[in-house]
């Protein structure tokens, strides 16, 4: 790994990804600085979700190698043999990831309080009082106060939807992952998501961000990918790639999208 990698947040060097005969990755390198907002955007199958899934070690990789927070993840190196993690390895290495997906995936059986406190405090161990405090925090951050003792079921897709990055958020991830987090949404409850997203972005948490949303991209990204058939096709600040793309793939996705 190169000294710029080593302070990275996310090093992937030639990653792939098979799923039988197709390459949802084909040799897919990135680094993710500390603070970035990496915005990914391309066709529906081009390998977005693959990527993030493969970061999250949510699926296993098959060439090539993903440093998460200066850990290689899934590996050990011992001597120059790699040794697969056990699975409770794994799940300390997921810590440092958290992700929010195109559906709000929260528990309905729990209050939107219940919801945010139970990582922290099944898994962190963290005590029960001090878990309650910090997520209040959190309420208040996505602007949800009021909704604490609400469950899912009683909110909008959009107000769900900030309780999934609260709750993710409650981990305290180094990194957070975020997968179309708008596209289940009716159109008047977006503004609202991309709205706490870009408070977090503000504060300086490291983001990688499957969107389609080219407008929140154009403003919020360090830097956007454009993936097509598992490769990235085109990378560079947001302003080159969406408005001035170098490559035809990256002019027809975006004038098709737009
Ligand atoms: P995107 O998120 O860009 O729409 P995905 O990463 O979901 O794309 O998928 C990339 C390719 O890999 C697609 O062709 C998809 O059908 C395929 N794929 C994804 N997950 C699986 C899986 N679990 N099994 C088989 N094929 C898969
Ligand atoms: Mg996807």
């Amino acid at each position: 790994m190169s000294a710029a990698a080593k302070d990275a947040i996310v090093t992937a060097a030639n990653v792939t990804k098979r799923f039988g005969e197709l390459r949802a990755l084909n040799d897919v390198s990135l680094t993710i600085a500390p603070g970035a907002v990496q915005c990914i955007i391309g066709p529906s199958g081009s390998g977005k979700s693959t990527l993030l899934r493969c970061i999250n070690q949510l699926e296993k990789i098959d060439q090539g190698a993903i440093w998460v927070d200066g850990e290689l993840i899934g590996y050990r190196i011992k001597g120059d043999e790699l040794h697969e993690l056990s699975d409770a390895e794994i799940a300390r290495q997921r810590l440092a990831t958290g992700m929010v997906f195109q559906r709000f995936n929260l528990f309905n059986h729990m209050t939107v309080l219940e919801n945010i406190i139970e990582g922290p405090v099944t898994v962190l161990k963290r005590p029960r009082q001090e878990a309650v405090a910090e997520a209040e925090k959190l309420l208040a951050r996505v602007g949800l106060s009021e909704k604490r003792n609400s469950y899912p079921i009683e909110l909008s897709g959009g107000q769900q939807q900030r309780i999934a990055i609260a709750r993710a958020l409650a981990m305290k991830p180094k990194l957070m992952l975020f997968d179309e987090p708008t596209s289940a949404l009716d159109p008047e409850l977006v503004g609202e998501v991309l709205a706490v997203m870009r408070d977090l972005a503000a504060s300086g948490m490291t983001m990688i961000v499957v969107t389609h949303e080219l407008g929140f991209a154009r403003e919020v990204a360090s830097d956007v990918i454009f993936m097509d058939k598992g490769e990235i096709v085109e990378r560079g600040h947001p302003q080159q790639v969406l408005v001035a793309p170098q490559q035809a793939r990256t002019r027809d996705f975006i004038a098709a999208v737009l």
